[in-house]
């Protein structure tokens, strides 16, 4: 059984950037309706998010910070951050209403093995600080308020960015695992989540950071995902897992240049979920993260959502890219360096 929710508010839409800016809500919208074209919500509930309070958003953000975020969102304009996020009018509600759909994915573990927030992912966000298109880090929150049902959580992050304010915030926490793959070039956004970022304190070893050359096809991040992630989840056992499936990792984003297709993807989600049932009695939230290809990131989550769900796969045939991509030889090699590398970090035997 896969018994999933999918959880939804139409007002996930009004989170969304106007004019040139990349982050579009239209990505959701699409995501949806591919699954209602093919009858996915016959098996799949839509269960509405329960809004939070700001007392439970403040477990993670400082009261000042969200008194800024209120301000800002009333006033309509200026930037959040140093210049990627702006705000616009009812940023505040926009982003609230999505933080509050991945907490109640979260609840929602309860009654169903996995659940889904396509509209949560907001990785970049830090306690007092919007960046790169969040505002509140939604997937930092859901994680410390499952902390209280969960004893063992692991995090594995496929934005094409690396996942730094949730990695900060939870920089610390023994009890959490946070695996993130990410492009990994001077001057790519944000900078961070090098090889050598394992956690502090009681959370060192905890974090675990996988940077992609540009240019890295499905073959190798297969490779560094089976090598590293796999065994590191199985050594650790989580009793849930978070899946943060941004979509920018694709070969045609614009933003990023890793170079996953579909089916790179779907072997990913394939093994997480795999991974779900193998340790934590199923249990697997996921969410989404960026993608700035709107079509294929509809289909990579589409697609993400009928496998963890069971359904039927060959009516979703169309949304499938033809093949895996092969990275050159270049990247290859600079890969295996960067697996051999983490490999000894994180004490994992060749
Ligand atoms: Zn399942
Ligand atoms: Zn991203």
């Amino acid at each position: 059984m896969h018994k999933t929710a999918f959880v939804w508010d139409d007002r996930y839409l009004n989170y969304s950037f106007p004019g040139n800016h990349p982050f579009k809500s239209l990505r959701e919208a699409m995501t949806k309706k591919l699954l209602e074209e093919r009858g996915a919500f016959h098996e799949i509930d839509i269960v509405p998010p329960k809004v939070i309070s700001e007392e439970l958003l403040s477990l993670i953000h400082t009261k000042e910070y969200i008194e800024f975020i209120k301000r800002k969102s009333e006033e309509g304009s200026g930037l959040l951050d140093e210049g990627d996020t702006p705000a616009f009018k009812g940023i505040f509600e926009a982003a609230l209403i999505r933080v509050s759909g991945t907490v109640t994915a979260v609840e929602l573990l309860q009654s169903y093995d996995h659940t889904i927030n396509i509209g949560g992912g907001f990785h970049h966000a830090k306690r007092s600080q919007a960046s790169g298109f969040c505002v509140f880090n939604d997937v930092a929150l859901a994680i410390k308020l499952a902390e209280r049902s969960f004893k063992k959580i692991a995090l594995v992050d496929i934005d094409g960015h690396h996942g730094d304010g949730t990695q900060y915030l939870l920089y610390d926490d023994p009890k959490v695992l946070k695996v993130s793959l990410h492009m990994f070039h001077p001057r790519f956004f944000p900078g961070t989540g090098d090889e050598y970022e394992i956690g502090s304190g009681e959370g060192k070893g905890m974090t675990i950071n996988i940077p992609l050359p540009p240019g890295t096809g499905d073959d190798m991040y297969l490779y560094a995902f089976n090598e590293i992630v796999v065994p590191k989840i199985k050594e650790f056992k989580p009793d849930l897992i978070f899946l943060l499936n941004g979509g920018d990792s694709y070969y045609e984003d614009p933003l990023v240049e890793l170079k996953l297709s579909t089916k790179g993807y779907l072997e990913v989600v394939r093994t997480v979920h795999s991974l779900a049932h193998q340790f934590a009695n199923g249990k697997l939230v996921m969410t989404g993260g960026g993608g700035y290809n709107y079509e294929a990131t509809a289909r990579i989550w589409a697609l993400s959502i009928a496998e963890i769900a069971g359904l039927d796969f060959t009516e979703f045939e169309t949304l499938e890219d033809c093949c895996l991509i092969a990275s050159s030889e270049f990247v290859k090699k600079r890969v295996l360096e960067i697996v051999d590398k983490l490999k000894k970090i994180h004490g994992l035997s060749n």
